[in-house]
């Protein structure tokens, strides 16, 4: 008999594993802690190389209806509220690169997943579900306990993916794993209805770069939310995507910035924070018949906007490896590991480079606007190429 794939984890990760996985062939049974896909989380911006694959798995006409396509990024400056650059996006950034880049709510997007991946058959999704513990059989088979309430499942596997987020519970069966760290770094995030904001700021979107903070907005939910991230050094470390702001710290932040910003920043009542955590990706992503993707593997700084993309590609990457004849699992994780390393490495260390540039201050601050502003936009857009021409492996 032929044994399943068990994921645990049904965030963006792990359910695009799924349908790349039992797209392949494989028997998939996903194991998400959550009773119920909750709207945890914020905006996501998808860059085409996440388009690309999400249109491959079938997913992404699914998508449309729930996301906005921006036809532009406008980099301001939060001190004085003048545009520094516009990169364009919409049907150039499509027709360079094959897929489009898009906005979208996270929930919508994990609920997509999720509506798509039970609507294959091979693929399993059980919601209030944890492994509370791996064994190995003598012949060398994954042993699964399970736990859904009060009942314990034994679910024996030919792989196990740690696709459960930055604090993965699974990466601890990887010896030598990186622990998260704490950046240093509070995501403050806040939505609103499209009505209490400007036209003009649902067709694109914004970032606002100051001294030490940034802050970036877009439209969300097909047009009819605007999601808002602020971004700030801060010294608070708590797990977790949902604890409620202190809004006037928040506004602290903000206090020398120019006013339109400001009665932006404003206008949410509540807002939530997060701590910002990293995984390094140097790895190691896996052991044996266990591996990890995404942000179990490798979370990053959200400054590349690209820690659910590099989640989708991992996808994509794992199941090109991974055929279900394979008799060799550990030699097929290890050459997924092998083949994602570098590139996430690379991105890893671009958000970490953007927002040391994001949060420049004094006579730095105005020597990045300047370059941005003399830079022809063309060439300010061809700088994300490689990050967006990633075209996944056949
Ligand atoms: C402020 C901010 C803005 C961001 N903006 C962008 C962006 O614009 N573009 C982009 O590409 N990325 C962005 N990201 C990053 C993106 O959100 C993450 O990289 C992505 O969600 C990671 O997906 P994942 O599947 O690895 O983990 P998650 O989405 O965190 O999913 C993990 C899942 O595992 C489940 N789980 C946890 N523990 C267990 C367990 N023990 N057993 C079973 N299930 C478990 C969780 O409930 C969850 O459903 C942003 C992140 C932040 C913080």
């Amino acid at each position: 008999m032929d044994l399943p794939v068990v994921i645990a984890g049904a965030g963006i990760g792990g359910l695009s594993a799924a349908l790349a996985l039992g797209a392949r062939g494989h028997d998939v049974l996903v194991v998400e802690r959550a009773g119920e896909l909750a709207e945890v989380g914020a905006g996501l911006q998808l860059s085409p190389n996440a388009c690309r694959v999400l249109k491959e798995l079938g997913v992404l006409d699914r998508l449309m209806p729930h996301a906005v396509a921006p036809r532009a990024i406008r980099i301001a400056s939060g001190r004085t509220g003048r545009e520094i650059a516009s990169i364009e996006l919409g049907d150039r950034i499509a027709t360079r690169h094959g897929a489009p880049y898009l906005v979208v709510h996270r929930a919508d997007l994990q609920r997509t997943l999720f509506d798509h991946a039970l609507d294959q058959g091979r693929i399993e999704i059980r919601l209030g579900s944890e492994i509370i513990e791996i064994s190995d059989t003598p012949d060398g088979i994954v042993q699964c306990h399970v736990q859904t309430g009060d009942i314990l499942a034994q679910i024996s596997a030919k792989a196990l993916i740690g696709a459960d987020g930055v604090w993965s519970s699974i990466r601890n069966r990887v010896p030598g794993h990186r622990e998260a760290d704490y950046t240093g770094l509070t995501a403050y995030r806040a939505t609103l209805p499209a009505e209490r904001v400007d036209d003009d700021l649902l067709t694109r979107t914004g970032l606002w770069l100051g001294p030490n903070a940034h802050l970036v907005h877009y439209p969300i939910c097909a047009g009819r939310e605007f999601n808002l991230v602020a971004l700030v050094p801060e010294r608070w470390t708590e797990e977790g995507w949902s604890a409620t702001a202190d809004r006037t710290a928040l506004l602290d932040h903000f206090g020398n910035w120019a006013a339109g910003v400001k009665t932006l920043l404003e206008k949410p009542d509540t807002w939530l924070k997060w701590a910002l955590c990293g995984v390094d990706a140097n790895g190691p992503w896996s052991d044996g018949k266990i591996a990890l993707l995404g942000d179990a593997a490798h979370a990053m700084l959200p400054f590349a906007a690209q820690g659910a993309a590099m989640a989708i590609e991992d996808a994509a990457v794992l199941a090109h490896h991974f055929p279900p004849t394979a008799t060799n699992v550990r030699t097929v994780l290890k050459a997924y590991e092998a083949d994602r390393r570098k590139r996430v490495k690379k991105v890893q260390e671009t958000a970490v480079e953007n927002g040391r540039i994001y949060h420049l201050s004094g006579p730095m601050a105005v020597g990045r606007n300047t370059v941005m502003k003399l830079m022809p936009p063309d060439r300010l857009s061809a700088r994300q190429d490689w990050i967006y021409g990633w075209t996944p492996p056949l």
